[in-house]
């Protein structure tokens, strides 16, 4: 029997009021039921913000350092648990396990930079036109802060919004995605031994239309940081500015790499195919176009392909690339499949389910590649998020950053040359929140700016860094005069 986890609500592990759960299954092999997850309704979400409204007066005054110790405690425990967090991940969302391991590694890493962070919220003294005044500024939290993560990053994603809200003294109510929800579990789990008090945490699994807009609606909550699509993710940065929150949305990508003619096609074919394959395309920073002068265009098509045919498909456990995470997400990816050789591109490589013993049950594609591809296509345009790259001919620097910014997305884009003033123009004109020089469109450090342009985020406020922390506080200005 799969074991069933509970909410996290007010300290306590508590079950839905309607006792429904969700099973979640292993992309790999969808018949194996990983664990259960309350699937919960409107109400138990509200008893979760309630209990975070009740929580966070005593957080927001409880001393940043003590903060920041129970963050510390909660690092070490995640980071003594490294290996049946990757196990979860593994097998609820499917990564490889390198990928997994990266990604638990990434959270642990967070918790213990915004632990250190917490006794550091900043603030600043300024002199006074007024004589025995102090002016000064100091950074308070922002209240409740309603947390929604999507399924492709579980813990990540998770972990750098919550670290810098808790560091920074702020009540959380979290929904993680359904499809992959185990390891925010286990992050509460880890929380609540380090010591976090009460309803300072609280975590509800279950639909997004019931959980998640309850969270964004309820008057209790300040704040709503959501990752996910841009059609959700603009519906509730609409709801949430209706209703007088703070809020930051980020969301998908249509991400390029530019392919200069002085890359070497090898090289360039590396930095394509692991931003495009890796995490089986399912990142929102992923490669899906390549932008490519003609004068390298057929050796790095060549090169691209054998990349593509050479990929290790299978279960997460010991392959290279791993499923997509669900049916849907496959079905979603064949069909781009389709719509792109009806469009008129060339299919070069992959394009199928592959076959064979490891492979025979699970979500898996082959890597896929399409040449002859027009800017206007529709699989030049939409995000795919399965692992397809389109590659675009074009004939100059200037029509390549023309390709590159005409998409509605701009959230992570890259070039590959050796031509340093043309990487500096790249730097200056592409449309993007992140933008890479000889690297993979994917990859982030954890201590910089993260967010996109366009569709691809609100632009309201940064995620991660010193810049993550400013979505969680609020500053307030002192005249003391003494
Ligand atoms: P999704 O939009 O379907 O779901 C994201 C979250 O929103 C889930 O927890 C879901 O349950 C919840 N939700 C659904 N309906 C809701 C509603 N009405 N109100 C409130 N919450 C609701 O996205 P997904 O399929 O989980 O994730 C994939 C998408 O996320 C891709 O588009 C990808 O590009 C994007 N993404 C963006 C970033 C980024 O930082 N820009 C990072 C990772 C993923």
């Amino acid at each position: 029997m799969p074991e069933t986890r509970e909410n996290y609500i007010d300290g306590e592990w508590v079950s839905t009021e309607t006792n429904e759960t969700i099973d979640v299954t292993n992309p790999a092999n969808p018949s194996e039921v990983v664990a259960q997850y309350q699937q919960s309704s409107t109400e138990d979400a509200t008893r979760a913000v309630d209990a975070a409204v009740d929580a966070k007066a005593e957080w927001a005054n409880t001393p940043g350092p003590e903060r920041g110790t129970i963050l510390r405690e909660a690092a070490t425990l995640l980071d003594e648990r490294k290996a049946q967090l990757t196990d979860l991940l593994v097998a609820e969302e499917g990564k490889a396990r390198s990928e997994a391991s990266g990604e638990v590694q990434r959270a642990v890493d967070i918790f213990y930079y915004f632990a250190t962070k917490a006794a550091d919220l900043g603030g600043t003294v300024k002199g006074s036109s007024a004589p025995d005044t102090n002016l000064y500024t100091r950074k308070e939290s922002v209240g409740v802060a309603a947390l929604i993560t999507p399924w492709n990053y579980p813990i990540a994603i998770p972990a750098w919004k919550l670290a810098p809200a808790l560091a920074a003294g702020n009540a959380v109510v979290i929904k993680p995605a359904s499809l992959a929800p185990g390891v925010v579990v286990e992050i509460a789990t880890a929380l609540d031994e380090a010591g976090l008090p009460d309803g300072v945490l609280n975590v509800v699994t279950g639909p997004g239309s019931e959980v998640g807009s309850e969270f964004v609606q309820n008057e209790g909550t300040d704040a709503v940081s959501f990752t996910g699509s841009s059609q959700v993710g603009e519906m509730v940065y609409e709801q949430a500015t209706d209703a007088g929150k703070r809020v930051q949305t980020e969301l998908g990508g249509k991400n390029p790499t530019v392919v200069a003619e002085s890359a070497d096609p090898a090289e360039a074919a590396d930095i394509v195919s692991a931003g495009g394959f890796g995490t089986t395309g399912q990142s929102c920073t992923a490669c899906s176009r390549a932008i490519v002068h003609e004068a390298v265009y057929d050796d790095f098509v060549d090169e691209l392909v054998d990349r593509a045919e050479s990929t290790d498909i299978g279960p997460g456990d010991d392959h290279e690339m791993g499923p997509q995470v669900s049916a849907d997400e496959l079905d979603s990816t064949l069909e781009y499949i389709d719509v792109a050789q009806n469009e008129g591109a060339t299919l070069a490589a992959g394009g199928g389910v592959p076959e064979g013993d490891a492979v025979d049950s699970g979500y898996f594609v082959e890597p896929t590649v399409f040449t002859d591809v027009d800017p206007d296509m529709r699989i030049a345009q939409e995000e795919v998020f399965g692992p397809v790259i389109a590659v675009i001919r074009v004939s100059g620097f200037e029509e390549g950053l023309e390709v590159a910014n005409d998409v509605p997305y701009g959230l992570s884009a890259s070039i590959v040359t050796d031509d340093h003033s043309q990487a500096n123009r790249f730097v200056e004109d592409a449309q993007a929140g992140v933008v890479k020089i000889n690297e993979k469109t994917t990859g982030l450090e954890l201590h910089v700016p993260f967010g996109g342009f366009k569709r691809s985020s609100s632009e309201t406020w940064r995620e991660q860094g010193d810049a993550g922390l400013e979505f969680y506080t609020i500053e307030k200005t002192v005249y003391d005069n003494y």
